[in-house]
């Protein structure tokens, strides 16, 4: 593989407190340094905005929220996330970082389309990770729909990704829903032409907030390459994917 996307989902970047998880920053830092230096490009998805801003002004997850009050939560989390980012990557790891900010209305317009796949084109070749999370502050139903799954596969069909590898802390897609029958297995291969099966799971099972599995399954659907799901916990998990062709979670292709 030459060029991968990850997306990072909130569960992986943030405590139950709220506050950003930086063992998980600090270990994939070095995950994807390792891929650099392996020479494959790589864009990274993050969430986790939202989630950083309620960390910061001290705020309960409990507590409802509208979707303004979650679009000013991202703003405050957005640079408290990317500052993270920073010293993760680029000081510790001497990965450049850059930030990339877009709506699902950057996708529709054919300048803003072609704008974003030439300055993503330009900072790949630089060896820079662009770091992407939706524009929250004016996007509305995606943050909404918390989809930064498909925003990850919008980008990883924009720049040519030989694979869109979601991190979530749940092993992968499982065969039946966890809750109900614990000792659920974990489907390795699924044939993107064959979702709706998982498509009517994922509409029964509760989503347990962030990182459900039906935008997941979207975001499949809408990429043009193979999808990984796997436990961004896990051990190596992208130098397993990514360097030694193994799948620790679940391949849709
Ligand atoms: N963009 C949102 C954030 O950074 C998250 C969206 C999602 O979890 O899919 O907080």
């Amino acid at each position: 593989m030459n060029r991968v996307v990850i997306k990072i989902g909130t569960n992986l970047l943030t405590r139950a407190d709220g506050s950003l998880n930086l063992e998980f920053l600090e270990k994939i830092s070095s995950e994807v340094k390792r891929l650099h230096m392996n020479d494959v490009e790589t864009v990274i998805v993050t969430s986790g905005a939202v989630a950083a801003g309620r960390g910061e002004l001290k705020l309960n997850r409990a507590d409802p929220e509208t979707l303004h009050e979650k679009q000013a939560l991202a703003a405050v989390g957005q640079s408290n996330l990317m500052q993270k980012y920073y010293k993760y990557f680029s000081l510790e790891n001497k990965v450049v970082i850059a930030q990339v900010l877009l709506t699902p209305h950057d996708f529709e317009n054919l300048d803003t389309l072609q704008n974003t796949h030439n300055v993503l084109k330009l900072l790949l070749a630089k060896k820079v990770v662009p770091i992407v999370n939706e524009n929250d502050v004016t996007a509305t139903d995606e943050l909404k729909y918390m989809a930064n799954d498909r925003l990850a596969a919008r980008v990883a069909n924009l720049v040519g990704a030989d694979s869109l590898i979601l991190l979530t802390d749940v092993d992968g897609l499982f065969e039946e829903e966890p809750h109900k029958n614990p000792k659920a297995k974990i489907v390795k291969t699924v044939d993107k032409r064959n979702l709706k099966k998982y498509f009517e799971m994922a509409g029964a099972a509760s989503d347990g907030g962030h990182g459900g599995m039906r935008t997941k399954l979207e975001a499949a659907k809408i990429s043009e390459c193979e999808v990984f799901i796997a436990n961004g916990l896990g051990k190596n998990v992208l130098a397993k994917i990514v360097l030694k062709d193994e799948n620790p979670g679940t391949v849709l292709r």
